[in-house]
């Protein structure tokens, strides 16, 4: 049984990877590689145009905000600073890129957004096709990882073609919901009628699929789901903690008495809400870090999981509940101290999957974190690569698919920094049951199905 699901997978890719090679793609390299203006440049670029320019607006608002009210958590100051409706980081910016603060798996390389469509059709494959099929990705940046997935599901008409697909976007951003919008469906969107429609746009893919954008996971409808969360949960708000000789205290932010227009970390004189109920009994470290919007979002996707069925897909970087202060900024593809011009820069921490684990609870299956290095390899990339070396003639395009690849994989790039951690239904790993009555041979009893990505695949 567990070969039956990696050939199946395999088969997958495998049809999803054979395209038809025009003449003129023999030339000038076919259209199955897609271009993406901003290549390998991590951490790469000098300051930013914006370095000149700090938002003295963002900074106005914290420091009369704290002054009229005492020192705010870090959890407060990264919710606003990045979300605030008015001025936040990505409610106002387009970060994404060579030109922007930071690039992600999705932009360097149309290989990671293929195999997560791959991932989400076997997954869909392996709760029995259901009819209904909701595509969920939060924070889904310029399109790209959707718009790569979306491609597999078009190639894969033939497998998925029962089903009736829907795209559904979570998004805080105007700026890149509009990005998306351009990407995912061009000029096909309508805004929404009024401010009780949870959906504030909508349009149709080129194929006719619907697409929906909201601001909240609690606003997209309920049924079978797959969620995808590339870059999400490193972006929201965490809670610091600092282990003291009197016990456990939260790190605040507030104004420095020497310079008006400065900020600096303090600690609360006493337990905060926060510092009494997030501190897991046994911490060993002295600094800790909690991302408790985070842990509300794991809690709400295991509970659509358990209801309506499903899986979610979550990658990023982070650790398992051994790292201690990972809070930092990017600007312009460089380290940014936190604190200083709030708005201008990324703020984000590592996630700690064992925090993500412990809340999703026992009524879901949790599996990984895994590399993602380990996971695109058990997802087929080596094979996705020689199929889009072997379509392009033109060198540099393949140098850039060579490097991209090289982006993904390399442990001492992407490939051992981010990770894969996945939510699926309990009855996605069990033995299957003999039906009432009937007694099966053991060995006749199959083993549980093996998730892809999670396992390597079998090739038939
Ligand atoms: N997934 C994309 C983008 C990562 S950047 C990629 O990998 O390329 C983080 C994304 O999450 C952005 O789209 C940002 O606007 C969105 N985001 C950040 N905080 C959010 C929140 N609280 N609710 C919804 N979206 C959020």
């Amino acid at each position: 049984m567990g070969a039956f699901v990696g050939v199946k997978t395999s088969y997958l890719i495998s049809r999803s990877f054979i395209r038809p090679v025009s003449p003129s793609a023999a030339v000038s390299c076919s259209s199955s590689v897609r271009w993406r203006p901003a290549q390998l440049r991590l951490f790469c670029s000098s300051s930013s145009p914006d370095e000149q320019k700090p938002r003295p607006s963002m900074l106005r608002h914290l420091t009369s905000k704290i002054k009229a009210t005492g020192p705010i958590t870090v959890a407060e100051y990264m919710r606003e600073v990045l979300t605030n409706p008015v001025t936040g980081y990505y409610v106002k910016n387009s970060m994404l890129g060579a030109d922007g603060d930071f690039i992600t798996s999705p932009e360097i390389s149309q290989m990671f957004g293929e195999l997560v469509g791959i991932w989400i059709i076997s997954e869909w494959m392996g709760a029995g096709r259901p009819k209904q099929l909701q595509l969920v990705e939060l924070g889904p940046g310029k399109g790209s990882l959707a718009a790569d997935v979306l491609r597999v599901f078009r190639q894969l008409s033939s497998v998925v073609g029962g089903a009736s697909v829907s795209l559904h976007l979570v998004e805080v951003s105007p700026v890149l919901a509009r990005l998306q919008a351009d990407a995912l469906t061009g000029s096909s969107g309508e805004e929404a009628d009024g401010d009780e429609d949870p959906v504030y746009h909508r349009g149709r893919t080129r194929d006719g699929l619907p697409v929906s954008w909201y601001r909240r996971l609690d606003d997209v409808p309920a049924g079978f789901s797959v969620f995808v969360a590339q870059e999400f949960f490193d972006a929201l708000p965490i809670h610091k903690f600092q282990r003291t000789d009197r016990g456990w205290r939260e790190v605040m932010v507030d104004v420095d008495p020497e310079k008006e227009e400065q900020l600096r970390f303090v600690l609360a004189p006493s337990p905060t809400l926060a510092s009494s109920t997030l501190i897991q009994a046994g911490e060993r470290r002295n600094h800790v870090e909690v991302c408790a919007e985070g842990g509300a979002i794991i809690q709400q996707l295991a509970r659509r999981i358990t209801d309506g069925g499903g899986a979610a897909l979550i990658a990023d970087y982070g650790h398992d509940g051994t790292k201690t202060d990972t809070f930092r900024g990017f600007k312009g593809h460089q380290l940014h101290d936190v604190l200083s011009s709030p708005g201008s820069a990324d703020l984000t921490a590592d996630v700690d999957f064992s925090y993500l684990r412990k809340t999703a609870g026992g009524g879901v299956a949790c599996l990984g974190p895994v590399s993602q290095r380990n996971f695109l390899k058990n997802m087929g990339i080596d094979a996705r690569l020689q199929v889009l070396l072997r379509s392009c003639a033109d060198p540099s395009v393949r140098q850039q698919l060579i490097s991209s690849y090289d982006m993904l994989m390399n442990p001492k790039k992407m490939g051992e920094r981010f990770h894969f951690f996945s939510l699926l239904q309990l009855s996605r790993l069990a033995r299957p049951t003999a039906p009432n009555g009937l007694k099966l041979e053991k060995n006749k009893n199959p083993a549980p199905l093996p998730v892809a990505g999670f396992t390597e695949l079998q090739y038939s």
